[in-house]
């Protein structure tokens, strides 16, 4: 569809810069999973996109790299070059109670990445839809005037009708948007580590969630080409000792000779920030919107999908700034606002409980993890769950819809 642009807006004039400059339709903040899927929705209607990203592409950021089935197909069929390996199984286990209950499907439930990778053919791709992409540049103001924004980078001015801010956790268009912090943001490890060649045949082929090893939270084991991303995270208000309880976890499950390691350790969004997520010119996407799922903590999906409903929003609207906002808010509501509500109730009853969640697995445990690979598929959503607790676990069989 060609993109409408009859309400053109007039060109500033004014005081702010005299010199005459290109005021693009729309500047994507990040690089990331939804700066491009934001970058590409825009670009592909024809809008003129710059994506502005502070660090030189390909970079390593700190993730575990996995990939849902539910994102991974609306993503483009690049990703395939960069997949490391796929996963058709997971694997839940209950360290104290010795439990462990497999979901298996057909299809790859979790695609494993490194996220340098990802990231870079994500971008390459919202470049070749139009997208242009300036690397090596620091975002370090915004100042919304009344027909654009003005960015202040470290290279030089850029003025755009909107901004996305798709910024990460740390975001600097939230904080120059006036938005309060995230209100809640949960530390993680991931470290990558070689093993021997025994080792990695015993942990190369499931994605592995492990509880009971930290409070209020879980390890995992994702299987990349040729090593192993480990992680651990913790929901918990308390202060813990991650690379302690992280070390601990590996002896747990007999990982003891480790022959290379590379240690990260970075911040997830456990909640959205408190006002709407979009103001005047300026949407916020992704982790710069807290938008990552409250049970397993992964946010490529939601920052996919949110820089999708960005543009769709804008297209949608046509840049209309009495709309736009509005317009955001409202898809973001229906589809992932009131699905994360969801997620946070069942979270706490899965951290905050441990007795009752261990009750609850061992009575129906190969139900719920199927439920869980349900979720992850793209077939069921948590507030699907709540719509009906009579029927919860008529819900967790598979097949049955409510
Ligand atoms: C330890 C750990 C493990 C995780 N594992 C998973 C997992 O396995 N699966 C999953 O789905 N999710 C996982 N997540 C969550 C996931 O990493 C994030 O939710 C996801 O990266 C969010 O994407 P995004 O595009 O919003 O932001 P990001 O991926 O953080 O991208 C933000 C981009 O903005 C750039 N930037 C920041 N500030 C500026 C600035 N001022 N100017 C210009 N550029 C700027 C950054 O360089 C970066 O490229 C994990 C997170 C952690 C911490």
């Amino acid at each position: 569809m060609a993109f409408d642009r009859s309400q053109d807006l007039p060109r500033y004039s004014g005081p702010v810069n005299s010199s005459p400059q290109k005021i693009y339709d729309v500047a994507v903040i990040g690089a990331g999973p939804g700066g491009s899927a934001a970058a590409s929705g825009l670009a592909r209607r024809g809008l003129s996109v710059l994506i502005l990203e502070k660090a030189a592409v390909p970079r390593y950021k700190t993730c575990g790299g996995g990939l849902l089935h539910r994102v991974r197909r609306q993503m483009p069929g690049t990703v395939a070059q960069v997949v490391e390996r796929e996963c058709h199984a997971i694997t839940l286990n209950f360290l104290a109670a010795r439990l462990s209950f497999t979901a298996t499907r057909a299809e790859p439930i979790v695609f494993m990445t490194m996220r340098a990778e990802l990231d870079q053919v994500l971008v390459r791709e919202a470049q070749r839809l139009g997208a242009e992409l300036i690397e090596s540049c620091l975002v370090k103001n915004l100042v919304s005037h009344e027909q654009f924004v003005e960015i202040a980078t470290d290279q030089k001015m850029f003025r755009a009708r909107f901004v996305i801010g798709a910024d990460g956790v740390h975001s600097l268009t939230a904080k120059a948007g006036g938005w309060s912090p995230l209100p809640r943001l949960a530390p993680a490890l991931e470290w990558e580590l070689q093993l021997s060649a025994e080792d990695f045949s015993r942990f190369g082929h499931t994605a592995r969630f492990d509880f009971d090893c930290i409070d209020s939270g879980y390890a995992w084991v994702f299987p990349k080409r040729d090593h192993i991303s480990v992680g651990i995270l913790s929901t918990s208000r308390t202060k813990q000792n991650l690379p302690a309880k992280l070390e601990n976890y590996l002896a747990a499950i007999g990982l003891k000779q480790i022959l290379k390691s590379e240690k990260h350790g970075y911040l997830i969004p456990l909640a959205p920030r408190r006002e709407p997520l979009a103001r005047g010119r300026i949407l916020l996407v992704g982790d710069a919107a807290g938008l990552a799922d409250p049970i397993t903590a992964e946010g490529i999906s939601y920052a996919w999908q949110s820089g999708q409903l960005a543009a769709e929003a804008l297209v949608e609207t046509d840049l209309n700034v009495a709309t736009a906002a509005a317009r955001y808010q409202a898809l973001l509501e229906k589809n992932i606002l009131r699905d994360l509500r969801a997620g946070r109730f069942l979270a706490r009853v899965l951290y905050d409980y441990p007795r009752l969640r261990t009750v609850a697995f061992r009575w129906q445990g190969q139900r719920l993890t199927e439920f869980v690979a349900a979720v992850v598929m793209g077939e069921r959503g948590y507030a699907d769950a709540l719509k009906n607790p009579a029927s919860w676990l008529k819900l967790f069989d598979r097949g049955k819809r409510l």
